[in-house]
């Protein structure tokens, strides 16, 4: 990609001063999830200077479960992932009251009416509910508190939307600059929502990789602070807690918690895979729980695919070890990715738990998203809704097993792609305004 020409002198914009005071720059050991490298630093790092793979943040789990570690107890206005402590390896944002240290805590519920005669039970974690509406509100909100540690004033990413949209909402709360770099076709209500929280939206003609590259070059040619997913370490740091608070609440619902017993964990957990790092952070949560000693085990983890953006899928299902690029088109913008940024760990994620990888058809997709809809009362954005093709095609092969408890997890809210998809005229009616009109409907439609 052509930089074209002289790039414009940018420094860090630092942010006035913090409640922290003096920076205390923490000292983190990054581990590259390809070679095992290990590199301990103070400074920023993205990438593996060897191999470009991936890092991973190594957490002293001895040293946490020495200190007694226990998250603190949920009570009214402490829901939030901070909770989970030094499990999070960032420095917590300062003001204990706004909208940056309240992501997390969403609910888990119960969808018996997704159940199938199987025998299993089918709940739903749902992240729609998070404060930008979207999942991507975790890893926002660390590389954001990570940013306000370091007194940097402005951070960038590239996004198919939601990415931009939390980095977006996270830098208002907490008084920074976000600049989002997405492709032109990014859903009318994401643009609205990032151009609403006050981010410097640039669109680009081109796809999310293109976006992508961008804002690495950004990241290093103008030293910008990247939060792109499988660059910067710490986006899976936020998204794990979801696992964390999955166990939590499955445990306080199934079985009533216990001092001293492990936390219960799910047999399966369906997640929307994109580039690869939600399911990623999905999976390292449960490493994390195993590594404390508060769970005993980890999930089978199934990842779904858009059919039109299914790298990491085919590279699976074929037993590919290399993930080749994909022309990706797909109405379930969240999840499109030519190149998948952290595919290999999302492949490792699945394997490593005996999981599997499905695909989802844009069809498919639209009627998920109804029915789950019209079923629970969730509204999930398309996106999130390939979950739940997922979870029919699963229990289609009778994969699940009786009494198993499965978790649907929702990633981003319907009101995000309003529009993308035309309401059929079949679906509803439209009449005179006079109460003979409104009976004839209503008894036509067989409802009295
Ligand atoms: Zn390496």
């Amino acid at each position: 990609m052509d930089s074209g020409g002289q790039l414009c002198q940018l420094k860090y914009r630092l942010g006035a001063e913090n409640e922290f005071g003096v920076i205390d720059l923490a000292m983190r050991t990054y581990v590259c999830f390809k070679c095992g490298r290990k590199i301990a630093t103070e400074n920023i790092q993205y990438l593996c200077p060897e191999d470009g793979s991936v890092l991973e943040i190594e957490l002293d789990y001895v040293g946490i479960v020495r200190n007694g570690w226990e998250p603190e107890v949920i009570t009214p206005g402490n829901m939030s992932m901070w909770r989970f402590g030094e499990l999070i390896p960032v420095r917590r944002p300062p003001s204990a009251n706004d909208i940056l240290n309240s992501v997390g805590g969403t609910p888990l519920t119960y969808a018996r009416q997704l159940n199938s005669n199987i025998g299993e039970r089918v709940w739903i974690k749902n992240d729609s509910l998070l404060p930008t509406g979207s999942l991507k509100d975790r890893a926002s909100a660390v590389v954001v508190s990570e940013a306000i540690a370091r007194s940097i004033g402005a951070v960038i990413t590239a996004s198919t939307g939601n990415a931009g949209v939390a980095l977006a909402g996270m830098a208002a709360a907490g008084g920074l600059k976000a600049i989002v770099v997405a492709p032109r076709d990014a859903p009318v209500a994401k643009i609205e929502q990032i151009v609403g929280y006050g981010a410097e939206l640039v669109l680009v003609d081109g796809s999310y990789s293109d976006a992508y590259d961008l804002t690495v070059k950004a990241s290093t040619e103008m030293g910008l602070y990247c939060r792109n997913t499988g660059y910067n370490p710490l986006t899976i740091e936020g998204k794990k807690t979801v696992s964390y608070e999955i166990c939590e609440q499955l445990s306080s619902m199934v079985e009533g918690r216990k001092t001293g017993a492990y936390w219960k964990v799910p047999d399966v957990v369906i997640v929307p895979v994109g580039d690869g790092n939600m399911i990623s952070g999905v999976y390292k949560g449960f490493v994390d729980l195993m590594s404390i000693g508060v769970a005993s085990r980890i999930p089978k983890i199934v990842g779904v695919q858009a059919e039109g953006s299914a790298a990491i899928a085919h590279a699976y299902m074929s037993g590919n070890p290399v993930i080749d690029e994909f022309n990706s088109y797909t109405i379930a913008d969240s999840i499109s990715a030519d190149r998948p940024s952290d595919g290999y760990r999302a492949m490792h994620a699945v394997k490593s738990s005996r999981g599997q990888y499905l695909t989802a058809s844009d069809d498919e997709i639209v009627v998920a998203a109804n029915e789950l809809a019209s079923k629970t009362g969730i509204f999930a954005e398309l996106s999130a809704a390939v979950a739940y093709v997922g979870l029919k095609k699963l229990q289609d092969t009778e994969w699940v097993n009786a009494s198993d408890d499965v978790i649907m997890l929702i990633t981003g809210h319907g009101l995000k792609t309003v529009g993308t998809i035309k309401t059929p005229t079949e679906r509803y009616t439209n009449i005179k305004p006079n109460m003979k009109a409104l009976s004839d409907t209503l008894c036509g439609k067989d409802i009295i």
